[in-house]
């Protein structure tokens, strides 16, 4: 190699490390689900650590999107990886926004590592997942910086999670229009609570 080819070839191989670096510490998705943490940690006036992203398409179940495994990283299809960095949002046929990417995100981060372990199964998805329908339009408006009407619940527990948002609905009740907040207050409750105080309510509301 000559002297200025040389020189060439280390200024290249120099840049070519920078860029793997600079690639390797802050991987878009990464990004994005550090963002939604913070968030929730704020919002909720409770920890939501983050977790390292692992992008995968064999999931556990096959239906799954993401699915947060035993090493408590955060296993994300590479599809809704890319769909949660473009922010992407949907418009029905009436034109009525929603996020399923958003709420995929805030599902997997609002699985705490106290109850996705201990108590894995229908009620932690049915109560993780109300919690997300509950915060996604406003995480998707305030660090988004886009708009939603509504989030979807989780399609393989659809039904457990609109009734226990029915059923935490029906036992917040007050006389005032409060009655929502005080629902999502009380799914919040819900949510911080171990898997046995969980059990015991849910038990009672024949959930
Ligand atoms: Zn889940």
């Amino acid at each position: 190699m000559g002297e200025e080819v040389k020189r060439i070839f280390f200024v290249l191989s120099l840049l070519a490390l920078l860029v793997g670096a600079g690639g390797a510490s802050a991987a878009p998705i990464q990004q994005e689900v550090d963002a939604a943490s913070s968030w929730l940690s704020g919002t909720l006036n409770s920890p939501v650590p983050t977790r390292e992203v692992v992008l995968t398409t064999s999931m556990w179940h096959p239906d799954n999107i993401g699915e947060i495994r035993a090493d408590n990283r955060l296993y994300l299809r590479p599809s809704w990886a890319k769909k949660i960095e473009r922010h992407v949002v949907t418009s029905d046929e009436l034109g009525t926004k929603t996020s399923y990417a958003a709420k995929v995100l805030l599902h997997e981060q609002l699985h705490r590592r106290e109850t996705v372990f201990q108590c894995p199964g229908r009620r932690e998805e049915m109560i993780t997942d109300a919690m997300a329908v509950d915060l996604t339009p406003a995480f998707v408006f305030q660090v988004w910086k886009k708009k939603i009407s509504w989030a979807q619940p989780a399609g393989r527990y659809e039904d457990d999670v609109i009734a226990f948002l029915y059923e935490s609905a029906d036992r917040a009740k007050t006389p005032n229009r409060e009655n929502s907040r005080k629902a999502r207050e009380l799914r919040r409750k819900i949510w911080a609570m171990s898997c046995s105080q969980r059990d015991a309510i849910l038990d009672r509301w024949g959930l």
